[in-house]
């Protein structure tokens, strides 16, 4: 085996050939986004480990096993980031936005880092979308937040998901359930798996998300925290089904739905597809009321939810993506032509929106027009003449015709062969309208 460098174990190159669908999603998610009413945030790449140690919670697998941590020069303890929210609730704080109206509301796009075990659907480096909304615990926040996701992967042609939503109650109840749930698994350990069994104390919720057949079947009996919650949670949890239902928006509850992240307060939801393997989930989030104040900000109600760009790619069909190397325009020359002609031609109709190149590899005319076609390019410009006095040959690439353009000079050159090709390509999509 050679000893190049690859790619780190569980990350990945995006190639010219994917990136093409991946922006697309980026510019669907941002266009829903900013019709919600979200403005992008961008946080650091890492932060203080405090910030996720507090923020996710020490006994979630991302903080005890996951993260990516280290201590710089400075001796200062930091962790690239596994998740968004933690950060923008410690940002919300750091730059006093509760003086903003409320409610604050949030988007965001960019890698995240968890060392997981690496299989299909799972990576070491992946990028979510997500979006936050802080400074406000009305129910109607938390059904706009689920109905935006959910109008997202609609359009990015995700088909047959499913949604889940529970409540997981506030901090009273569900300790009060803690303590009882403990006490049913402690009388069933031995049919649990062995990783439950020792986290029984520390996380006795995940449970719930257990794979193992033993675990599963105690599971089905176990008390249910949906069962336990307030009467002013039920209620909370009951308005957001109703506008849930107003937006048309399809859902199950799932009272046995746990969340991997210790912030979650009242409702919790998760999209899953199964388009995709073992690794189903395409997104979810949910309510974090007292998360900012954890970090060290003022009491803050926030609800919010983050979605698996690779995730989506792979269970949708995103439509309209430009395909890579899709050209409008190849500039080539015959020998002895003008190259700076020719290139101030290509970068004019770059500057004007069209997708163009010029040769630059030194091939033969014959072999430029090879290039063009392999290139996918709509039209070939050739340019002929000398220094000043040009002539130009426009090349439609779909049905071979061709027209002239002689006795161009140094001050028209461009404007004409512009000109030309504008009427050229007007004239095909009226064509192709009809
Ligand atoms: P979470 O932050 O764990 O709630 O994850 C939200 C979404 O991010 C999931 O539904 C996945 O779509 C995606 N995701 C989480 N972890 C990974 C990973 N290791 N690799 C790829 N996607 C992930």
């Amino acid at each position: 085996m050679s000893d190049s460098p690859q790619a780190p174990r569980g990350t990945y190159d995006v190639l010219p050939v994917q990136s093409a669908e991946r922006s697309l999603l980026i510019e669907i998610a941002e266009e829903e986004f900013e019709l919600a009413g979200y403005a992008r945030i961008d946080t650091p790449i890492f932060e203080e480990t405090t910030v996720f140690a507090r923020g996710v919670g020490e006994s979630t697998e991302i903080v005890s096993k996951e993260m990516y941590s280290f201590t710089d020069q400075g001796d200062r303890s930091l962790t690239l980031r596994p998740e968004g929210t933690a950060a923008i609730a410690r940002a919300y704080g750091e730059h006093g936005m509760h003086k903003l109206p409320a409610p604050v509301k949030l988007w965001y796009y960019g890698p995240f880092f968890r060392q997981e075990a690496p299989q299909a659907g799972r990576y070491r480096q992946f990028f979510q979308i997500g979006a936050e909304a802080l400074g406000s615990d009305d129910p109607a926040l938390d059904a706009e937040s689920i109905a935006l996701l959910d109008r997202i992967l609609r359009r990015a042609g995700v088909e047959g998901y499913r949604l889940r939503v529970s409540s997981l109650g506030s901090a009273p109840e569900r300790r009060a359930y803690s303590e009882q749930l403990k006490g049913y698994l402690r009388d069933h350990d031995a049919e649990l798996s062995d990783e439950v069994r020792e986290r029984i104390e520390l996380n006795p919720l995940r449970a719930f998300d257990s794979k193992h057949p033993g675990t599963i079947e105690v599971m089905k009996g176990a008390p249910k925290l949906l069962d336990t919650i307030s009467a002013g949670d039920r209620a909370h949890f009951d308005e957001v089904l109703a506008l849930l239902d107003a937006a048309g928006v399809g859902y199950e509850v799932d009272p046995s739905l746990v969340r991997g992240l210790d912030y979650y307060t009242r409702t919790v939801f998760e999209f899953t597809s199964d388009r995709l393997g073992a690794q189903s989930g395409v997104g979810g989030g949910g309510r974090y009321d007292g998360l900012v104040e954890m970090l060290g900000g003022p009491a803050t109600p926030g609800v919010g939810w983050a979605a698996g760009v690779e995730r989506i790619v792979q269970a949708g069909e995103i439509e309209g993506a430009r395909t890579p190397g899709e050209l409008d325009v190849f500039v080539a020359l015959e020998t002895g032509a003008d190259r700076a002609a020719a290139f101030a031609l290509a970068s004019k109709l770059q500057e004007s929106g069209v997708a163009a190149v010029i040769e630059l590899a030194g091939r033969s005319l014959k072999g430029q027009l090879k290039q063009a076609s392999r290139a996918g390019a709509l039209r070939v410009v050739i340019m002929g003449g000398e220094r000043g006095q040009y002539d130009a040959a426009i090349k439609n690439m779909d049905g071979g015709q061709q027209h002239e353009l002689s006795g161009l000079t140094a001050d028209d050159y461009l404007e004409r062969i512009i000109e030309s090709l504008t009427e050229d390509m007007e004239a095909a999509t009226a064509e192709s309208a009809q």
